[in-house]
């Protein structure tokens, strides 16, 4: 039997794409394989986000090439956010953007994952696989994630949607992933079903803008939630996997929101459905109206501050993080410092920094110059990190002497580790065995990223 052996960088997204993957491969009549050495199909599912990022995938596939010097039917699929739109016409011939990818045999967007087969065939014509019917797989989202990486089975990522349609200046999704398409409500609903009957406690869904679910320009122009009316299509999803609470799923998060779609529906069923919980991960950015603007970020900082504002009013004790980019293309000391003063005011427990590296294809790189020194970036990431340790501090110290429920995702012999309702990382000693429960937890000590306490 064929092997295959996947490599996976990046965002939890990909995690998920990779699954999905194996669902495709097994289905093909190829086994897993852990050694990369001894497979007969690579594939690298590639994340952009920094040039580091890229560079390990560079050096990686360097070593394959090495490999496929001895192992001439060897096959090397890239997949992933390297593979830009302006690439996206998968070829078996290489693309001409990859010529340090001298293995490379086929590279392919995500979402061309069903045509992988025929691909390999192109190639290979005598290659040993089932046939798959690729007509009847009208999307990649058809073939279900293994959730093979869940072994706990404790908790879940399932995405709900693929692309994005916002375009954000800096960010390459939009080109790599395409326009923003939507799975079918049912479809969603039946997985989850299946994680909460194997004991699945906590999904998370996921998206690149993932409660923009359904409202998506692909969406409305297929009609697929035309039957919702009033109600936004996120909303109804969370409502419906409301209803598997009765079936023992516990919490449902969601990651990553973009404020511009944080409407007053969705704020309302996150301070009253039962399995939603009091954290929002939301980014912003930048704290600067000048700066967001040049990112192409579709909100003001005043209708971010009224977000939150909402948000506390509905869900009081609710635990905000966001993402945060410093040095982007012209930004100033004036705007970076809003950037601090509205961290602080937002009182954010947590926060994604990252210093702004320029990527290939996408609006910034063609028209806007890279100009803040590297040396700048990483003062401005230092002063934020500082004040980003200080919040985090006060914001685990709220919890001190109170008891949270936690779901224990792992244990190593006495030692519990898991997550509370506001996504705090707790531990604490049992001698039980308590992997997959939610259990009370006193809190004794709050440390920089780490609550630890006592079981009640
Ligand atoms: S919202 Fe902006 S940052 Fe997020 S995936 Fe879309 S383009 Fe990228």
């Amino acid at each position: 039997m064929k092997t295959y052996h996947i490599k996976t960088y990046g965002c939890q997204m990909n995690y998920s794409d990779s699954e999905r993957m194996e669902t495709y491969l097994q289905a093909l009549g190829l086994s897993p394989c852990k050694d990369y050495k001894t497979a007969d199909l690579i594939i690298f599912n590639t994340c952009s986000i920094r040039q580091k990022a890229e560079d390990r995938v560079f050096s990686e596939i360097y070593k394959v090439e090495q490999l496929k010097k001895k192992k001439k039917d060897l096959l090397v699929v890239v997949t992933g956010c390297m593979i830009r739109k302006s690439s996206s016409r998968y070829s078996t011939e290489r693309d001409a953007l990859f010529p340090r990818m001298a293995a490379l045999d086929i590279a392919l967007r995500i979402d061309e994952l069903p045509s992988l087969a025929s691909l390999m065939r192109e190639i290979q014509p005598a290659l040993d696989i089932e046939a798959i019917e690729e007509e009847s797989l009208e999307d990649y989202f058809q073939i279900n994630a293994s959730h093979s990486s869940h072994e706990a089975k404790t908790q879940a990522f399932v995405a709900i949607s693929n692309g994005c349609d916002k375009f954000c200046t800096y960010c390459i999704v939009p080109y790599s992933r395409g326009r923003e398409k939507s799975r079918k409500m049912e479809d969603i609903i039946a997985e989850c079903e299946k994680l909460v009957e194997i004991g699945v406690k906590e999904i998370t869904l996921i998206g690149q803008t993932v409660n923009s679910y359904g409202l998506g320009k692909a969406d409305e122009e297929s009609g697929k939630f035309a039957n919702l009316k009033e109600k936004e299509p996120f909303v109804a999803l969370l409502e419906k996997l409301d209803l598997l609470h009765e079936k023992g799923l516990e919490r449902v998060r969601f990651t990553s929101p973009h404020p511009q779609d944080m409407s007053d529906q969705l704020i309302e069923a996150m301070a009253v459905l039962k399995t939603q919980m009091p954290y929002l991960h939301l980014p912003v950015q930048s704290g600067d109206n000048r700066t967001l603007k040049r990112m192409n970020r579709t909100y003001t900082i005043e209708q971010y501050r009224e977000i939150i504002k909402k948000l506390r009013a509905k869900i009081p004790d609710i635990s905000i993080s966001t993402d945060i980019i410093v040095g982007f293309c012209g930004e100033t000391d004036e705007e970076f410092e809003k950037t601090l003063k509205f961290y602080e005011e937002m009182a954010f427990e947590h926060a994604y920094i990252a210093q702004y590296s320029q990527r290939r294809g996408t609006t910034a790189d063609r028209f806007m110059k890279d100009d803040i020194p590297q040396k700048v970036k990483k003062q401005r990431w230092h002063k934020l990190n500082f004040l980003l340790v200080k919040m985090a501090e006060r914001g685990y110290k709220r919890f001190l002497n109170k008891t949270v429920n936690v779901l224990v995702e792992n244990q190593n012999g006495k030692t519990c580790m898991g997550r509370s309702e506001h996504f705090k990382a707790v531990q604490f000693n049992s001698g039980r065995k308590l992997l997959g429960q939610i259990v009370p937890v006193k809190i004794t000590r709050a440390r920089e990223i780490l609550l630890e306490g006592e079981l009640v």
